[in-house]
């Protein structure tokens, strides 16, 4: 009896030490087969995979092996949709799960749902009939960023339960619910991080391990042209967002859950402020308690730790949560704790370690209880859907009508306009000019109401409308934030303001930009009113708007062709032209030609200097890129003193362009440029900055430096490579700066340009006591957050973006608030100087800038400064969004936005920030492409 007695003492002793080692340790090895039971002919993941769940990363034709599989097993419950394929050739696809009953009637339940989204041509009485007769939809997305890999392997594991568990929760899901699994939203980001993990990855928990650097080339998160998909739900400028825009738009879901893994512990809903206004309450709040507490109630019960309320919010538009949310689902963003970049073992501050599987684990918890809540709450759910869209909820507004004049720019306001109707907004277009006695302009904030006449051909969007909610998210020129958060963090600001050089600074609140404004970022020309009444016009459709963009010829030219600076497009249909071994000019003053006069930068294309191809040619390209092309049968001048043939008419050089893609330089940033130029089809050849400076510029003409960090351009080039920029300067070419890579070029060990960042000491007004000017990190952070998500415990070489670096900046303190602080994203109203080539095309005194930095040029005056911010503006300089009282504008007046300086026989053209910013902002186009277009001339 003793003998037993101790024995089991012995043995529970010995148990209790063993487990507390592994709790110390790592998480208790989670059991995703206790849900059953299991209907025998299903395969489970791992018997199709050949290793345990987080044994391993699993590839995308993996995936598709067992979603294949389990499909063709449960063809009762499951059915594969292709959505469309990603740059890479790849399939997305969209996995429907539910009751047999349901998958037999899958197109009746979409149709039924659908009359939900207009509440004009539903009545309350039937959409309570439909809450109760149709399943609720539920969009669970995965792997927006490709190397937050648990949730890659999650949606296995919830599809194989969904499809072969006889549990009775999982039966109640299957009853309510139409599941539909997004098997990868980014899979190219996917398939580059897989690979690469596989092939190094050891399991080392050590945080300096290699399997915790993803090289430059390979980050994951980013799609094939390095764009951020969970920042594109405003401009929809990837193939896998539109892929998904569709897809979403034909089920109109209640509930959309997006699957990420950053954060050192598990997040999921109430999100942190700010909250968009626009999403209504109290329903919007409702339903993430309803969320949050469910989930809450399952991570009690497991001991996992998580965090509500901090951190993600919910402001910005273009994430895959809001846009959800913005459209009457409940949209939620879900972070685990570990896989991806942390590895398959990751030790956090307190040495314990969390696992793949476990982070993979937690994911799927979440995801089968949100889908139990969905089930259990759906009636309600599916009514709040229909109400959302329905009433008029939301903050009163003045703004019931936006007015968009395409004059400008047809083929980009075009653009904008197709966008919005993807997501279902209703544009008119007006037959005739119609007068608004309440417009008020987008160029100004809180700007008074003026009477105004609009022209034939302007686009109409009144807010009154099913999307109204959406619509008003994107459109209006300005979105307020809490006024909580907005006291809250210029407390912290003022704090910081006291502290000193050594002192670590509060970090601040912001998540992402603050303003985005569509007509804004797009450039144009727009206005909103206070009242809708009647216009004449219809609704615009996708034939509309191909015509509207549709470009040609007038005719043969026996002379010369001309082509008008009208769209961003004839710019870039120039430079294509080039790089085909076509000659092209520019008038450099007014012209005449055809009997008509044309501005400065109309640019000129002479038969005589061109292949007998040329007609064929330019007739495909004007019509592909929205270009009309005059044609003209004389050389003679009816007026002026410059004709076709004229003096004043130079020679374009053909681009020769090579950009720095390489450690240091924002992959975003470069990225963006990458994929506007291959829409345009734009030839370039993407360098390291080793080639560069070991003569790989000598066939080029243009070097383009994306936005990256300074200091690590610096560093990266060394001596050596800033004289190779020197010399390719000095021996005509022109290097095309931004953001940080403009800090870079300013740097004065550098010395590419005679601007000063404002704050720096090479800034300061009297002669600087410190000899060091070497660029140092001992700064203050120049934006509040990362453009990417908040900073982890991951190294900091780990962190979304480049760390930014700057030359050194004086204790704020001793400067008196005279140093920018770095600013989330806002919009500001820049002036145009008209009298440069830079701003050929450019046919307005004044355009909207995104600036997502504390980087502000002073005044170039050795060079030109093409687009500035006003040294006494009548009015703010601030159009929308965030800015630092007493800071920002006072700091940012007489600085330059664009500046051009001559350097030996060249060019050096900086820009204050990214002219394509996540492709998303284009009122900066036609200066970025005159930077390159008209190199080597001026
Ligand atoms: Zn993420």
């Amino acid at each position: 009896m003793i003998n037993r007695t101790l024995l089991l003492v012995a043995y529970c002793l010995l148990l209790t030490a063993h487990l507390s080692l592994l709790t110390a340790q790592t998480e208790p090895k989670f059991d995703f087969y206790n849900r059953g039971e299991y209907r025998a002919g299903v395969p489970r993941p791992q018997s199709i995979l050949r290793y345990d769940v987080g044994d391993h990363h699993t590839t995308y034709a993996q995936m598709e092996q067992v979603i294949e599989k389990i499909a063709a097993a449960a063809p009762d419950r499951v059915k594969i949709f292709d959505i469309g394929t990603t740059n890479e050739h790849r399939m997305q696809h969209l996995v429907a799960i539910s009751a047999p009953e349901n998958i037999a009637r899958l197109d009746e339940i979409k149709r039924e749902n659908a009359r939900l989204v207009d509440p004009r041509r539903t009545s309350a009485n039937d959409a309570a009939a439909i809450a109760q007769n149709n399943p609720a939809i539920a969009w669970m997305a995965y792997t927006i960023h490709g190397n937050e890999s648990a949730s890659f392997e999650t949606f296995m594991q919830v599809i194989y339960q969904l499809a072969a568990s006889n549990e009775p929760a999982t039966l109640d899901i299957l009853k309510n619910t139409v599941v539909l699994v997004l098997t990868g939203e980014n899979p190219d980001g996917h398939e580059r991080f897989a690979t690469w993990y596989n092939s190094v990855a050891i399991g080392s928990p050590d945080g300096n391990a290699i399997e915790k650097r993803e090289p430059w080339a390979i980050w994951g998160r980013v799609n094939h042209y390095r764009f951020n998909l969970n920042r594109d739900t405003l401009t929809f400028t990837q193939k896998e967002s539109r892929n998904m825009q569709r897809a979403y738009m034909e089920w109109h879901p209640q509930l959309a859950v997006d699957h990420h893994g950053q954060p050192a512990q598990y997040f999921f809903p109430p999100v942190a402020l700010p909250i968009n206004p626009n999403l209504p309450q109290p329903q919007y709040n409702k339903w993430l308690d309803v969320y949050g507490r469910a989930n809450a109630a399952a991570f009690d019960r497991n001991r996992w730790d998580y965090y509500v309320r901090d951190v993600f919010d919910a402001f910005y538009p273009g994430y895959w949560d809001m846009y959800p949310s913005l459209m009457g689902a409940t949209g939620m963003t879900y972070e685990t704790d570990g896989g991806g970049p942390k590895g398959l073992n990751w030790t956090r501050d307190d040495g314990t370690i969390v696992t793949f599987r476990s982070s993979i684990a937690k994911h799927y918890v979440a995801s089968m209880t949100t889908l139990e809540a969905t089930a259990k709450n759906k009636v309600e759910r599916i009514k709040d859907f229909y109400d959302f869209r329905a009433k008029a909820s939301g903050p009163p507004s003045k703004m019931k009508r936006v007015v968009i004049d395409p004059s400008h720019d047809r083929v980009k306001a075009a653009d904008m306009i197709e966008v919005l109707r993807l997501s279902n907004i209703e544009v008119k277009v007006a037959s005739s000019s119609f007068t608004s006695p309440t417009a008020h302009t987008y160029m100004e904030k809180d700007g008074a109401a003026a009477r105004r006449t609009f022209p034939v051909g302007s686009y109409v969007i009144d807010l009154d409308q099913p999307q109204r909610i959406f619509a008003k998210a994107v459109l209006e020129q300005h979105t307020q934030q809490d006024k909580s958060f907005i006291d809250d963090n210029m407390a912290r600001f003022r704090r910081n303001q006291l502290r000193g050089r050594g002192q670590p600074k509060e970090d601040y609140g912001f998540y992402d930009i603050t303003a985005w404004s569509m007509p804004l970022v797009y450039g144009l020309d727009a206005w909103w009113t206070e009242e809708a009444g009647e216009i004449a016009g219809s609704m615009v459709d996708q034939a509309y708007l191909d015509n509207a963009r549709r470009g040609g010829v007038s005719g043969r030219a026996s002379i010369s062709y001309i082509i008008p600076y009208e769209t961003d497009t004839a710019s870039a249909m120039v430079m294509r032209m080039m790089q085909n071994g076509m000659k092209v000019a520019v008038a450099t003053r007014q012209l005449n030609a055809g009997g008509r006069n044309w501005p400065a930068g109309t640019f000129v294309v002479r038969i005589s200097r061109n292949p007998e191809t040329v007609h064929d040619r330019i007739a495909t390209m004007a019509r592909e890129m929205g270009v009309n092309v005059v044609a003209v049968n004389s050389g003679y001048a009816e007026e002026g003193d410059l004709s076709v043939g004229g003096e004043g008419v130079y020679s374009l050089k053909e681009p020769k362009i090579a950009i720095a893609a390489d450690d240091g330089v924002s992959q975003e940033s470069y990225g963006s440029i990458w994929w506007t130029f291959d829409k345009y089809g734009i030839k370039f050849t993407p360098m390291t900055l080793a080639t560069i400076r070991g003569g790989g510029l000598k066939d080029y003409n243009v070097l383009v430096l994306p936005h990256g960090s300074a200091g690590r351009y610096f560093s990266g080039f060394g001596a050596g490579g800033v004289t190779a920029l020197k010399q390719f300067a000095a021996g005509g070419g022109t290097i095309v700066g931004m953001s940080g890579s403009a800090v870079f070029a300013a740097l004065k060990d550098v010395g590419l340009s005679s601007t000063k960042l404002v704050g720096s000491e090479d800034d300061k007004p009297e002669p600087v006591a410190s000899s060091e000017s070497k660029p140092t990190t001992a700064t203050p952070s120049p934006t509040p957050t990362p453009r990417g998500e908040p900073a982890s415990d991951l190294p900091t070489d780990q962190s979304p973006d480049v760390a930014p670096m700057l030359p050194p900046i004086a204790s704020p303190s001793a400067n008196n608030n005279r140093v920018p602080e770095g600013l989330p994203g806002a919009i500001f109203r820049a002036t145009v100087d008209r009298t440069t080539y830079l701003n050929y095309g450019v046919n307005r005194n004044e355009m909207p800038v995104l600036l997502a930095s504390g980087f502000f040029l002073r005044y170039s005056r050795e060079g030109s400064n093409a687009l500035v911010f006003d040294a006494n503006p009548k009015k703010p300089l601030t159009v929308s969004g965030f800015v630092w009282e007493g800071n920002t504008e006072r700091l940012l007046k007489g600085t330059s936005y664009i500046i051009d300086e001559s350097n030996g026989g060249g060019h050096i053209i900086l820009f204050a920030e990214d002219p394509f910013f996540r492709g998303m902002t284009r009122s900066t186009t036609r200066q970025f492409f005159n930077a390159i277009a008209f190199n080597g001339i001026f």
